[in-house]
C-alpha cells in the first residue's frame, strides 16, 4: 500500500478533517459492508491464521490490520499477502531487547509502500525506562511524518507524557490510540490531535466511550492473541471475538452495530490506514 498522498496540512485542518467523518451514521448496511479488526498480531506463532480469518468472516469481520514487531513477523507479513490483511510495523516500547526490528527496516517498508502505518509504538509505564522509550519513539514519529503515514500508539499509564511530547514535537500526528481504556479526560486530551481510538474487548468507562463515540473517530479491535475480555477463559484472544468489543460500545453508548460499522470504516479510511475505494 502506497503512503498516503494527502498533505498533512489537510489532516491538520481540524474542522475540515473532522467534518468529513462526522456525518450522521448510515443505518442501512449496503451489501458488502463488514467489520474491520483494527489491531491484531496475526503472525503470532500460536495462531492458525487461516482459521482465524475464516472464523472472523463468519462474524462479518473481513479485514484486519495486523502488526509486525520483529524481523520474523515482517517476513511473515511479506509472505502472506492476502486482501483481508493490511499491516503496520514498528518498534514496541516493551519488547525483548535484541528481538525488535530496526529503524532502517521500518524505513525500507515505508519506502516500498508495504505498510499502511507505523506501530504499535509509544510509551509503556510498566517498563520503567522512559528515556530509552522516547529515544525509540521519536525517530519512528519522524518517519511517519516524512511518509505521511498514520501511527498506531500503544500507551500504558504514560498518556500525558505522550500527549506533551506530541504537542511539542508532532502536533500534526495522525493515527489511533489502540486498546484505549483510560479516562474521559485522557480521551479529550488526545482529541486535540487527529487521533482516533481503537476500542477492544476491555472497553473504558461509559463516560469515556460516550465522549469517544460522540466525537466519532474510533474503530474496534481484538489485539489477537492478547487483550481478552475479562471473563474469557480461553488461553488466547481470537479475531472472532470482535463482537465482544462491538457489544461493549453498544452497551455504553447506545450506538447500533450499523452505526459502529459505519464509523470504524470512515475512521480507518480518513486516517489513511485503508485506501478509499
Ligand atoms: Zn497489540
Amino acid at each position: 500500500m502506497k503512503p498516503s498522498k494527502q498533505p498533512l496540512s489537510a489532516l491538520n485542518s481540524d474542522s475540515k478533517f473532522l467534518n468529513s467523518i462526522l456525518q450522521p451514521p448510515c443505518e442501512d448496511l449496503s451489501q458488502g459492508d463488514f467489520f474491520i479488526d483494527a489491531h491484531c498480531h496475526l503472525a503470532d506463532s500460536r495462531l492458525d491464521w487461516r482459521k482465524e480469518l475464516e472464523e472472523a468472516a463468519a462474524e462479518n469481520v473481513q479485514k484486519v490490520i495486523s502488526c509486525a514487531l520483529s524481523p520474523a513477523e515482517i517476513l511473515w507479513h511479506q509472505s502472506h499477502l492476502d486482501p483481508a490483511i493490511a499491516w503496520v510495523a514498528g518498534m514496541h516500547p516493551f519488547y525483548p531487547a535484541g528481538k525488535e526490528i530496526t529503524l532502517d527496516a521500518i524505513a525500507t517498508l515505508c519506502q516500498k509502500g508495504d505498510i499502511c502505518g507505523i506501530g504499535e509504538i509509544g510509551l509503556d509505564g510498566r517498563n520503567g525506562d522512559m528515556e530509552t522509550q522516547i529515544k525509540l519513539l521519536l525517530p519512528q514519529l519522524d518517519l511517519a511524518r516524512m511518509y505521511g503515514l498514520p501511527v498506531v500508539f500503544h500507551v500504558v499509564r504514560w498518556h500525558y507524557e505522550l500527549i506533551r511530547l506530541l504537542k511539542r514535537n508532532f502536533p500534526g500526528v495522525h493515527g489511533i490510540v489502540h486498546g484505549f481504556d483510560s479516562s474521559p479526560e485522557a480521551a479529550e486530551a488526545y482529541s486535540r490531535f487527529n487521533l482516533g481510538f481503537s476500542l477492544g474487548c476491555k472497553s473504558p468507562s461509559a463516560k469515556a466511550v460516550a465522549f469517544i463515540t460522540a466525537r466519532g473517530l474510533f474503530c474496534v479491535e481484538t489485539d489477537t492473541p492478547f487483550q481478552k475480555a475479562t471473563d474469557n477463559m480461553k488461553p488466547l484472544n481470537h479475531l472472532n471475538q470482535l463482537p465482544i468489543a462491538i457489544a461493549g460500545i453498544t452497551t455504553r453508548s447506545g450506538l447500533s452495530q450499523q452505526a459502529i460499522l459505519h464509523r470504524q470504516k470512515a475512521t480507518l479510511h480518513s486516517l489513511g490506514f485503508l485506501e478509499t475505494s
